[in-house]
């Protein structure tokens, strides 16, 4: 049931504004303060928040910040109220701090009702939207998922084949045979790695304290043969220890993995790893002395399946597509920064997590 939280520490203004709505037929809870606003946002996760914007204890611009921390709140449409704070920097603030719109006192009772409409239509479309995507990666999901069966059995048997028929067979044969191990082989590395990029929304993102020094060492220990091979030489400044999502040892993985992957020849591969505070973010590097990336491919390359490289270089060109999931799916970026033959360096962005609406929740 789609309801409506109705924040404001006057009394009056707060019963007369909730009574039209209540007559408009909407489900309507209040609060009068910014604590009460996010238990009560917490407890009933209002599609729609009517905000004021001078509350007595913590002003509603801060609330707006609070509330949208809570992943459950991430669509609800919050309208800031003021009949104070009206002037452009106060509605610019307040906006740009996740408002969805700011409403001037008075408002006449027919505008506030059209105006609460007109949230629930967008965000209705929003939801059919949201609910049609999902849709569509479960099934991308179930694809890749039950193509893993069949494939294995594939290339377990072509290998079980190649061995059987040993020497005996002619020319034509062996070279047959090798291209379907080898097709077999693209195909299976493709989707598992579709695999991976749909796993990223499938399991749902979580969020701890991350040590991303230790992630770092679990990825470069998954990494360890193609470290040893190519004698890549990785280094890394202090990384934090912080708050954040969980997945990025994966990204660090894909990350590294490419630095080694497509390096100079006759270049030993050195990758470097910083990170540095960025506001209420870390922001990662990973730069290497590598072939480089155009200038005109530097966004392409997040996308799935986009590749540079032929097949003399292995890939299924999904490895950068899914560190963008990971990182966006906690609400940061990733990007590179790159000039063709000096190498290449990746950044990605990571929000630190603070979680005062679930704490405030569980106390
Ligand atoms: P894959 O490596 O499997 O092809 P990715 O999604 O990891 O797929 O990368 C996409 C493309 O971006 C690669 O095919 C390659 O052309 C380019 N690329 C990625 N990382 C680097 C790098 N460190 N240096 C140069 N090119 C890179």
């Amino acid at each position: 049931m789609e309801s409506i939280l109705n924040v404001d520490d006057y009394a009056p203004g707060r019963y007369a504004r909730t009574r039209v709505l209540q007559q408009a037929g909407f489900v309507v809870h209040e609060a009068a303060t910014g604590k009460e606003a996010l238990e009560q946002a917490s407890i009933h996760c209002p599609s729609l928040v009517l905000l004021d914007v001078n509350l007595p204890d913590i002003d509603g611009f801060e609330v707006c910040r609070l509330m949208r921390l809570d992943p459950r709140m991430f669509s609800s449409a919050i309208l800031h109220i003021s009949a104070s704070n009206i002037q452009t920097h106060h509605q610019v603030a307040g906006l740009e701090g996740g408002a969805d719109s700011y409403l001037v006192e008075p408002i006449e009772p027919a505008v506030l009702i059209a105006t609460v409409k007109a949230f629930f239509r967008a965000r209705q479309a929003e939801e059919a939207l949201r609910r049609s995507n999902e849709e569509l990666e479960r099934f991308g999901y179930r694809v890749a998922h039950d193509l893993t069966e069949p494939l294995r059995t594939i290339v377990t048997h072509t290998q079980l084949l190649e061995r059987k028929l040993g020497e005996h067979q002619d020319e034509a044969v062996t070279a047959s045979m090798r291209f379907v191990a080898d097709a077999a082989n693209r195909m299976k590395s493709f989707v598992e790695g579709l695999l991976g990029f749909s796993r990223v929304t499938h399991e749902s993102s979580q969020v701890g304290s991350v040590d991303f020094e230790a992630m770092l060492q679990l990825a470069e220990a998954d990494l360890a043969s193609a470290i040893q091979s190519s004698g890549a030489q990785i280094t890394h400044d202090a990384l934090p220890q912080v708050s954040a999502g969980t997945g990025f040892e994966q990204v660090f993985q894909n990350l590294i993995s490419n630095s080694i992957k497509y390096r100079r020849e006759g270049v030993r591969p050195e990758v470097h790893i910083s990170a540095r505070p960025d506001g209420d973010s870390w922001i990662f590097s990973v730069r290497d002395n590598g072939i480089g990336i155009e200038p005109r491919y530097q966004n392409d390359i997040f996308q799935p399946f986009r590749r540079l490289h032929g097949r003399d270089i292995p890939g299924s060109g999904i490895g950068l597509a899914t560190c963008k999931r990971i990182v966006e799916a906690h609400g940061g970026a990733i990007w590179v920064e790159s000039q063709p033959g000096t190498g290449a360096t990746f950044f990605f962005k990571v929000p630190v997590v603070s979680t005062p609406v679930m704490a405030h929740r569980a106390s």
